[in-house]
């Protein structure tokens, strides 16, 4: 849509056999997981009307556009930095070796013994995939016995993973107290501009961590802030980001800011609705222009605006979603979304990850947003019924 305000053809290049939006784009097909024959095929399609930018939609995307990029000689990251910033492993090595604040980390190898791995490990510990996205499989373990339980409901989850790496692999590391917020952030020949910078006013300490209200501007005192992008501009520089969008989350402590994570993508889902700038740009409007190398106007809108990941209330199937005409008219209200439909499972954190829908508000002050996103959640009833254990019956 964003392409289609700015006025730029836009290929999409897809899974899909067609064009996702045929109405407004080509579409070309890729596999992701052909990686070279991804590029090759866009490529390919540059020679015929070439391209002016390429730019990665998701995670999943990252390596064919940053791989087709170069091969067109196109603004890019390094592929080295794409790889960090999807790999958690390699991330926390990066900021190590850049000798940023970092957690006690280590992976553990799951087909090998585990007791030596885990020895000499202190508690809290958070264990995580390597690459994974929304929280799934990150949990919080305060004693080895906890790690032990819980470790197999990883195993489970990463086993889905794409490499042997990830799938055999998980990251543990230290427990960081403290508040936490994200920045959204743009890079341009390395150097960031901050979009936007949101609290999370949701205590994270686990044992799951689920994603819930994000609020913009942050109200937190603004040197911590300053030593968070501090910290995140000298982050993207460990990893090697140099272009495009960044979405960082950081864990603020005694005056720290320690990296948790660092996207080379905007903020994910629909969550990126929230914000607008100079008159009324798109979030991904803005990232097509920078790609482009077209002028920026980053002025963001005034007041405060904020955004409920819809959290699952519990496993079962959803029956329905009672109070939302009541939640919309919360005054600060812009939109209220349930993505899941009736009838389909819930499966809450770690296994799951996906949200029950978002709801929006904007507001004069940070403060009043997040008053109003809570009475709105409030109005909610979330019906769900216990799913029936299968039983097979032989006879
Ligand atoms: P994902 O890529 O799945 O979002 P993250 O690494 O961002 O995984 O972790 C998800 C959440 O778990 C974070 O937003 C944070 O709340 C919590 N978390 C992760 N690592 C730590 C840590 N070392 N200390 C405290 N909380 C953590
Ligand atoms: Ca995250």
């Amino acid at each position: 849509m964003a392409s289609a305000v700015l006025g730029a053809r836009l290929v999409i290049a897809s899974q899909g056999h067609y064009s996702v939006i045929p109405a407004i784009a080509d579409g070309l097909h890729i596999e992701f997981e052909n990686v070279s024959e991804a590029v090759e095929r866009i490529v390919a399609d540059a020679s015929r009307e070439p391209f002016d930018a390429i730019v990665a939609s998701d995670d999943l995307t990252l390596e064919v556009a940053t791989r087709a990029a170069a091969a067109l000689g196109l603004p890019h990251n390094p592929l080295s930095a794409v790889c960090a910033a999807r790999r958690k492993d390699l991330a926390r090595d990066a900021l190590r070796a850049a000798g940023l604040p970092v957690p006690r980390f280590r992976c553990l190898n799951l087909t090998q013994p585990l007791a030596p791995q885990i020895s000499d490990l202190d508690y809290p510990c958070v264990m995580k995939p390597l690459a994974m996205a929304a929280s799934r499989g990150v949990i919080r373990v305060d004693s080895s016995d906890e790690l032990q339980r819980m470790l197999p409901r990883v195993a489970a989850i990463v086993a889905e993973a794409v490499t042997s790496d990830e799938r055999e692999r998980v990251l543990v590391e230290s427990f960081l107290p403290g508040a936490e917020i994200a920045i959204e952030g743009l890079l341009s020949d390395g150097r960031l501009q901050v979009l936007a910078v949101f609290d999370k006013p949701e205590p994270l300490d686990g044992p799951f961590f689920e994603e819930s209200y994000y609020i913009t501007p942050s109200r937190l005192p603004t040197p911590l802030l300053e030593r968070a992008v501090e910290r995140l501009v000298q982050a993207c520089a460990a990893y090697g980001l140099r272009e495009g969008p960044v979405h960082g989350e950081l864990r603020l402590h005694e005056g720290e800011a320690w990296v948790l994570e660092i996207a080379a993508r905007t903020i994910g889902g629909d969550c990126a609705r929230l914000l607008s700038f100079g008159a009324g740009r798109s979030l991904e409007e803005l990232v097509l222009r920078h790609a482009l190398g077209w002028p920026l106007d980053l002025n963001p809108r005034d007041g405060a605006a904020g955004v409920l990941m819809i959290p699952t209330p519990g496993a079962g199937t959803l029956r329905r979603v009672e109070g939302v005409l009541a939640a919309q008219q919360v005054p600060g209200i812009d939109d209220l979304m349930i993505w899941v439909r009736e009838g389909y499972e819930l499966v809450p954190l770690p296994e799951g990850g996906t949200y029950l829908g978002f709801m929006f508000a904007h507001a004069e002050t940070p403060d009043e947003v997040e008053s109003a996103l809570r009475e709105a959640h409030a109005c909610l009833n979330i019906v769900i019924a216990p799913s029936l254990p299968v039983i097979s019956v032989a006879s």
